[in-house]
C-alpha cells in the first residue's frame, strides 16, 4: 500500500480497498464510544447502591413507590423438616413448568417436571389464553401415570410477575412485564383465573398458594439451608425477595416477626433518571417495549433484554459503517428486527470465542446478518460488545444484591454468611455470569465496613417450584 494510499485511508477509512468494511481505526473509536457508555466505575456503583437502598426503605415505608417491595404473607419459613408431594406450576417470561414435587425432609427434595415454551402468540390479547395454556399442560402432565397415581394433590403456583397479595393463596396480578401485554386480566386473582381454567378442564386440584418467582426460589433454598436470606432471578427477567423484619415494613402492620418481600426490583431508578444511568440504546429499547417506561433496571440486566442491546449496538454499528451486512443477507436481517438477537444467540457467539472457535463465531455473525471474518478484529470487537454488555448486567445486578444485604444486615454477626439463592438461564447459562457476579458483589463489599465478602451465592437451578410447594408445607407444621 502506497504511502498516499495510507493516508486517505486514516482520512476517509471508509474508502479502503475492502470496500465499506474496515476500518480498524474506525472500529476502534466506535468501540470507545460503547465502553465509555457501558462503564460503570466503582465509584458509580457505591453511589447507586446507596439510592437502591433509599428507594428500597422508601417502598417498605409507603406504598405505591418506585420499589413496590410486596409484602408476601409468607410468615413461616421452611424448616427443612416438610414432606409431602404437590404439583406446581411455575409461569415465567419464556417458560412454563409443571411438576410433581415429593419434599422429603432434611432439606431434600424429588422433582418430576415439563417445561413448554410459551407460545408467542399468547403474549398478546387475552390473558385468559395464557391461563388455558397453563390448564391444559397441567391435564397433560397429570395423564401421566405416576402422577395419576399421586393424586388428589394440592398445586403450589409459582407467577413471575407482579402480584399485590392477599393472602397466601391469593394475589391480584398489578401488570405484566417480560414484553406480555394481556391487560384484561390486571387487576383479577392469578389464583383464580388459574382456578377456573383447571375446573374448565375438568380437574379437581385446588390452588393453595401463590408465590412470585424470587420468592419461590427463597422458600426453596431456605428449605435446602436456613442461612439463606435473599434471592435473585435472572432469567427472562430479572428481580429480587429476601426475608425482611415485620418492623422495618412500616406501611403494614403485620403480627409476625418475619415474611419475605418480593421487591420487584426491576423498576429500579424509572422515576429519578439520576439513580440509574441509561444511555441511548437503553432508551431506545424502551422506546420500543410494551411496557414503555417501566422496568428500566430489568432492561438493563435481563435475558429478555441483554441481546436487544447487543443488536441495537450492531446495528449502529452498521449504520456508521463500522460493520458490514453479509452481502449474501436478505434486504432484513435479524439486525433490522426489533428483538431479532436473542441472548442465547449472543451467549452461543461469546462462548464460542472463548472456546477460541472463530469458525462457529464467524457463521453465527453472519446469521446476525454481519460479515464476520477474523483477522481484522470484527470478532474481537464483538465478543468485547458482549462482554461488556454481560459485565454491565453483573453490575447492576451486584448493586441491587449489596443494598438489600446492607439494608438487612447486623455487622455485629461477623461470623453469619449471607447466602443468595440465584436462579434464571442468564445466571446458569452465560458464560461467566456467575463467577463474575460474585467477584462483582465481593468487590463493591471490600469497603471498610466489610472485612471480607460474607455473601455468596448459591445456584438455585429451577427451584422456584419447589418453594411453592415448600409454602403449602411450611403452614401445615
Ligand atoms: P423464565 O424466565 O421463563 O422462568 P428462564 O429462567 O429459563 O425462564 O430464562 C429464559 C431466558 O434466559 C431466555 O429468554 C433468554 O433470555 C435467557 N437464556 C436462555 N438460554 C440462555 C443462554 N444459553 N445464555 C444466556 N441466556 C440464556
Ligand atoms: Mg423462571
Amino acid at each position: 500500500m502506497s504511502h498516499q494510499a495510507d493516508i486517505n485511508t486514516f482520512l476517509h477509512p471508509f474508502l479502503s480497498s475492502k470496500g465499506l468494511r474496515l476500518s480498524i481505526y474506525n472500529m476502534e473509536a466506535y468501540l470507545n464510544n460503547v465502553r465509555a457508555d457501558l462503564s460503570l466505575e466503582d465509584e458509580d456503583l457505591k453511589e447507586m447502591t446507596a439510592k437502591f437502598k433509599e428507594e428500597l426503605e422508601l417502598g417498605l415505608e409507603k406504598h405505591n413507590q418506585t420499589l413496590r417491595a410486596l409484602p408476601t404473607f409468607v410468615y413461616r419459613l421452611p424448616k427443612g423438616t416438610e414432606k409431602g408431594k404437590y404439583l406446581t406450576v411455575d409461569l415465567g417470561g419464556t417458560n412454563l413448568r409443571v411438576g410433581l414435587i415429593e419434599l422429603l425432609g432434611s432439606g431434600k427434595f424429588a422433582i418430576e417436571k415439563a417445561s413448554f415454551i410459551i407460545p408467542e402468540t399468547l403474549k398478546t390479547g387475552s390473558g385468559e389464553k395464557i391461563f388455558e395454556f397453563i390448564a391444559e399442560n397441567v391435564k397433560e402432565f397429570l395423564a401421566r401415570p405416576e402422577v395419576q397415581a399421586e393424586l388428589p394433590l394440592k398445586l403450589g403456583f409459582t407467577f413471575s410477575f407482579p402480584i399485590e397479595q392477599e393472602s397466601l393463596s391469593h394475589g391480584r396480578i398489578i401488570g405484566w412485564s417480560k414484553e406480555i401485554e394481556c391487560p384484561d386480566v390486571i387487576g383479577k386473582d392469578a389464583v383464580e383465573l388459574l382456578q377456573k381454567a383447571l375446573h374448565r378442564l375438568g380437574l379437581d386440584i385446588a390452588v393453595e398458594a401463590l408465590v412470585n418467582d424470587t420468592v419461590g426460589t427463597l422458600l426453596a433454598q431456605i428449605y435446602r439451608d436456613s442461612r439463606t436470606k435473599m434471592s435473585v432471578i435472572l432469567g427472562t427477567g430479572s428481580n429480587a425477595a429476601y426475608v425482611e423484619s415485620c418492623a422495618n415494613i412500616r406501611k403494614l402492620a403485620i403480627e409476625a416477626d418475619h415474611t419475605v418481600i418480593n421487591i420487584e426490583w426491576g423498576s429500579f431508578g424509572e422515576d429519578s433518571p439520576s439513580n440509574l444511568p441509561t444511555r441511548w440504546f437503553d432508551r431506545l429499547l424502551d422506546s420500543e417495549s410494551r411496557n414503555s417506561g417501566h422496568q428500566k433496571f430489568e432492561k438493563m440486566i435481563s435475558g429478555m433484554y441483554l441481546g436487544e442491546i447487543f443488536r441495537l449496538i450492531l446495528a449502529e454499528g452498521v449504520k456508521r459503517k463500522v460493520l458490514t451486512r453479509c452481502e449474501d443477507s436478505k434486504s432484513t436481517s435479524k439486525l433490522d428486527l426489533i428483538h431479532g438477537i436473542g441472548t442465547e444467540e449472543m451467549s452461543e457467539f461469546h462462548q464460542a470465542y472463548i472456546e477460541k472457535d472463530y469458525i462457529k463465531c464467524s457463521e453465527i455473525g453472519e446469521g446476525f446478518g454481519i460479515e464476520c471474518e477474523n483477522g481484522d478484529g470484527l470478532l474481537q470487537f464483538i465478543a468485547e460488545l458482549c462482554e461488556l454488555i454481560s459485565l454491565r448486567s453483573c453490575k447492576l445486578c451486584a448493586v441491587g444484591i449489596t443494598a438489600i444485604y446492607r439494608h438487612v444486615h447486623n455487622f455485629d454477626d461477623e461470623e453469619e454468611v449471607f447466602l443468595v439463592a440465584v436462579d434464571g438461564s442468564l445466571y446458569q447459562k452465560y458464560p461467566n455470569y456467575a463467577k463474575i457476579l460474585q467477584d462483582m458483589v465481593c468487590s463493591i463489599n471490600s469497603g471498610p465496613e466489610a472485612n471480607s465478602c460474607k455473601i455468596e451465592l448459591v445456584m438455585a437451578e429451577d427451584l422456584s417450584s419447589v418453594g411453592a410447594a415448600a409454602a403449602i408445607a411450611a403452614q401445615k407444621e
